[in-house]
Parts: C-alpha cells; sequence; structure tokens
C-alpha cells in the first residue's frame, strides 16, 4: 500500500493584523503599565468597552462623510435567532405572539421599523378575526395575506461593526450608566485594538490598538484642555520618548466653523481644476480635510487657503488663548499648525496632535481634542462637553523601538539544574521559593546530561545556573554559577538568596 502525506494547510495572520511576540510584548506592557499609572495620578479610571456595537453608532458620532465610515469599518449583520419556527400548522393568532415573543427576548431585534411592522402585522390579525367571525372568506384571505406579508418584512438582522475607535463606545457608556449625575468631572481611559480597513503599511494596520482617556463633564474650561495634554506628556516623558513635538489648533465651534467652512469651500471652488481627485471630492463632502492633505502639488495652493485662526468667534478666540497660556504654566511647548483638523467630524476647538521621529509618514502618535457636541448628538444631556485623545500604541511603540527605548529588562535570573531524582524533588522546592522571592526561574521538566543542561542555560541568556546533584544536597549547599564569567561557588540557601539579591540590583 502507498500512502502520499498531505503536508497539512499552514496558517498566516490576515493581512494587515499581526502578533505581538515577547520580546516586544515585554516593552507593550510597559508602556500600557505606564499609561495605567500616570494615567491614575491625574484621577482617571479605566473604562472597559465592547469591541462591536450599533454600526449606527459609529455613523452617527464619526460621521458619514469621513473615510473610516464610509470605508474603513467591519460591518456585519447580527443574525441573533431568526423568525420562531411555525411548526406544521401556522395558527396567525399563535404565531404573532410567538413572534413578540421573540423580539422582546431579543432573537428578532426590537428597533423601531419592526416596532411599526408589528403594530401592521396585528392590525391584520385583528382583521382576519374579524373576517372570520362573519364568515367572509374572501376578505379573511386577503387580511391573511398582508398579516403573512408583514411578517416578511421584519429585520432580523442588526448591523454591528468592529470599533474603529472608542470615543464614541465612551460616550455611549456615559450616556446609558447616567454619569452625568456624578460629581465633578467624569475622567475615564481605555486601551485595546482598534479596527479600520486601510492600506496596509508601515505604522498603519487593520488591527492597531489605542491607548485613549477622555474628560466628560459640564465645564470646557481651558484649564481641562491643558491638563490632559499635559498627563500625555508626562507620559511621554515617562516613557522616554524623544523627540515628540505636540501641535495644536482650534478649529471653531458650531457658530463660527460653518461660515469659515463655507469660504474655504468657495475658496476651494475656485482652485478646483488644480487639486486631486480626493481634495476634489471634499469640497462638497468634508473641505476641512483638505487642509489634511500631503499631495506635493496641492501644498501651495493650501498654503494660501483662509485659515480658521482668523474667522474663530470671540468665545472661541479667547478659549483657544487660554489654552495656550495654561500649556504656558505648565511648561508644555507646542506649535501651531493651522492645518491640522482631525479625521472625524465631532472635533471642535482644541485639537492636537503628538508627532514622534522614526515613524516616516505615519508620525502621528496621538491625535485628540475636544467635542463639546457629541454627547447631545447620541441622545445625552446637551451641557455635557468633551475632550479626549487616542494613542496609536503601535506607533509608540515602533517610536521607542527606534530611539533604543526598546531595550528590556529582565529576562532569566536562575536556570535550575537538578541531577538525580533526590535532587529533582530539592530543586522542584527551591524553584517555588526563588519564585516567591520574585526571581525568575526556569526548571527543567526532564533530567538531562550536565554538559547538555548548563549549554541550555547559556542560551536562555540565564544569569545564573544554580545546580543541584547528590553532591550537593549531602553538603547542603547549592552550586551557583555567573554565566557572564563562569565564576562559580557553593552557597547555603540563604546565602543563595543574597547572592542573586546582591546581584540583581
Ligand atoms: P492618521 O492621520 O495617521 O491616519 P487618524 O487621524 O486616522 O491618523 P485617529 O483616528 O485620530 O488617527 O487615531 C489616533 C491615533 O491612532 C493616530 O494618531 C495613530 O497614532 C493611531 N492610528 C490611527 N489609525 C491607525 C492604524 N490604521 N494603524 C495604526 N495606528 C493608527
Ligand atoms: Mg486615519
Amino acid at each position: 500500500m502507498t500512502s502520499t502525506h498531505h503536508k497539512a494547510k499552514q496558517f498566516q495572520a490576515i493581512k494587515g493584523v499581526r502578533d505581538i511576540l515577547p520580546p516586544e510584548s515585554v516593552l507593550w506592557n510597559r508602556v500600557e503599565q505606564t499609561a495605567r499609572e500616570v494615567f491614575g495620578t491625574f484621577g482617571f479610571a479605566e473604562i472597559r468597552l465592547p469591541i462591536f456595537e450599533q454600526t449606527e453608532l459609529f455613523a452617527r458620532s464619526v460621521g458619514q462623510e469621513t473615510d473610516i465610515v464610509s470605508k474603513e469599518m467591519y460591518s456585519f449583520d447580527d443574525k441573533p435567532g431568526g423568525m420562531p419556527d411555525p411548526g406544521p400548522f401556522v395558527i396567525p393568532e399563535d404565531y404573532t405572539v410567538a413572534v413578540e415573543h421573540a423580539m422582546k427576548t431579543g432573537q428578532i431585534p426590537l428597533n423601531p421599523s419592526n416596532q411599526s411592522i408589528m403594530a401592521s402585522v396585528r392590525e391584520n390579525l385583528k382583521m382576519l378575526r374579524k373576517a372570520s367571525d362573519l364568515s367572509r372568506t374572501q376578505e379573511a384571505e386577503q387580511a391573511y395575506m398582508r398579516w403573512f406579508v408583514a411578517l416578511q418584512h421584519l429585520e432580523l438582522g442588526e448591523s454591528i461593526t468592529l470599533r474603529p475607535e472608542a470615543t464614541a463606545s465612551v460616550v455611549r457608556a456615559y450616556i446609558e450608566h447616567g454619569m452625568q449625575t456624578l460629581p465633578g468631572n467624569v475622567k475615564l481611559y481605555y486601551l485595546g485594538p482598534m479596527f479600520r480597513r486601510e492600506r496596509p503599511q508601515k505604522g498603519r494596520y487593520r488591527q492597531f490598538y489605542q491607548i485613549g482617556a477622555e474628560v466628560l463633564g459640564s465645564s470646557d474650561a481651558p484649564g481641562i484642555d491643558a491638563e490632559v495634554i499635559e498627563m500625555l506628556m508626562r507620559l511621554f516623558e515617562r516613557l522616554k520618548l524623544k523627540g515628540a513635538v505636540l501641535h495644536i489648533n482650534s478649529i471653531g465651534d458650531k457658530n463660527c466653523r460653518p461660515a469659515y467652512v463655507e469660504k474655504l469651500r468657495a475658496e476651494l471652488q475656485k482652485v478646483r481644476e488644480q487639486l486631486g481627485p480626493d481634495s476634489q471630492r471634499r469640497i462638497e463632502t468634508n473641505p476641512l480635510r483638505v487642509l489634511d492633505s500631503k499631495l506635493e502639488s496641492e501644498q501651495d495652493i493650501i498654503h494660501k487657503l483662509p485659515r480658521i485662526a482668523d474667522h474663530l468667534c470671540e468665545s472661541c478666540r479667547e478659549h483657544y488663548a487660554e489654552v495656550k497660556k495654561q500649556l504656558g504654566l505648565r511648561g508644555i511647548k507646542y506649535e501651531e499648525n493651522w492645518r491640522l483638523v482631525r479625521g472625524l467630524d465631532y472635533y471642535m476647538r482644541t485639537t492636537f496632535e503628538i508627532t514622534a521621529p522614526g515613524l516616516g509618514s505615519q508620525n502621528a502618535v496621538c491625535g485628540g481634542g475636544r467635542y463639546d457636541g457629541l454627547v447631545e448628538l447620541l441622545g445625552g444631556p446637551a451641557t455635557t462637553k468633551g475632550i479626549g485623545f487616542a494613542i496609536g500604541t503601535d506607533r509608540l511603540v515602533l517610536s521607542l523601538q527606534g530611539e533604543g527605548e526598546g531595550e528590556v529588562q529582565g529576562g532569566l535570573d536562575v536556570y535550575l539544574a537538578w541531577f538525580g531524582a533526590a535532587a529533582h524533588s530539592a530543586a522542584i522546592g527551591l524553584a517555588r521559593r526563588l519564585r516567591d522571592a520574585g526571581f525568575v526561574v526556569e526548571l527543567p521538566a526532564v533530567e538531562m546530561k550536565f554538559g547538555k543542561s548548563l549549554g541550555l542555560a547559556d542560551r536562555l541568556k540565564a544569569r545564573h545556573a544554580v545546580i543541584v546533584g547528590d553532591d550537593e544536597l549531602a553538603a547542603g549547599v547549592v552550586t551557583v554559577k555567573r554565566l557572564s564569567d563562569g565564576s562559580q561557588q557553593k552557597l547555603g540557601e540563604q546565602e543563595l538568596f543574597s547572592y542573586l539579591r546582591a546581584g540583581n540590583a
């Protein structure tokens, strides 16, 4: 008999997503841990959010005209359960009740459209009953048909989307849990993956990670904006991120921005033919985004466009001036960049971005700004204002690695080589005590020859090999070998701990 061995298919991660492996994951943890610590000292607490939400949440908050909503979202229909099984005989009364029950339990989405369909289902059922009671067969048949057809129109699925960003979710949660009744400003931070179907390249992935924070409350005091930025800069300092540059701008509010946008649109119309297709499209959909363009051929044109700073209303101008003053009080340097507009629709007034070296053209590690109308837009109180930012963790880590801050400490303190059954048992106990004391210990699972075992200790880059054999057991000591220089000595357990501590200090 001949047998052909088909090699099993191997799998690869999907385009644009990636694994974060050790030791890089150690750096990721350090970044996230430092963020938790720094944000904690500013009174922020973590909010853990769902990875998916109703598509409509993002459509409404991020904005239909943005790249994110128009083409980058991972959306799909969630079909929770479908129609109830009608069984062999359909009794319209019973089946209607079953469908209503399915809507109550969430098996069929309970949305306004389905609710109005059910109203007409009920109506037709009533007519059906009446016609049958009066033995008007033809009318009854027609009512039955209408009842039946109406049911076919129920929406069985609900569109849901993997979150492309998290501010919308934070605001949704803020409203859903009535957080406006909490005292003071609500300060929340989050971290986790986001999803956008973009063209993958260095620093741009389809699953990427953000660390973000939001302040929600009734105040829009410029001191809040300044403190949020201060918190960010403290984080970057603590991480020793070099060469971070803070760019700020004010893009006005709903009083002054519309007039500016119209003016901008009018000016853009005049130069329409000189612009690329993206910018041409944005004249209609989102003229502010033209300012964001990196196209070489458009730079001279953009340079001559009207600037928002000259069109801010009195209160926006004052707000912006005060933000800058308060940044000064905190010793924070910034560059004003009139072309800085955020990609999402909900921003107003203060916007900011932080760039870092070593990232090529994807050099923004953080974007943020004020979004005073968003809570109201999502059905919350009109008085709630908000400001926040999102750090692109992938890019932050890339930049830290590029700046030589990616070196990770740690590694293996002790490789615990044992020889013989009695030594094995002693080594298991010693390993536990060492680990309880915080040392990183590798205990070989099977017995190895001396040379092979010590060779592995070397290759694992252990700092020390601790050797337990029959001789050591008899003498009540272990042999400890420092692998950097090969120096070796016999120590009792207490001495061993002191020796390792001194070596780690
Ligand atoms: P960009 O202009 O670089 O596309 P953006 O304006 O789309 O950024 P935001 O939506 O403000 O970015 O997100 C905040 C931060 O998240 C960005 O500054 C960036 O560091 C990071 N980020 C955004 N999209 C991606 C992505 N696809 N891959 C990796 N990081 C990203
Ligand atoms: Mg983008």
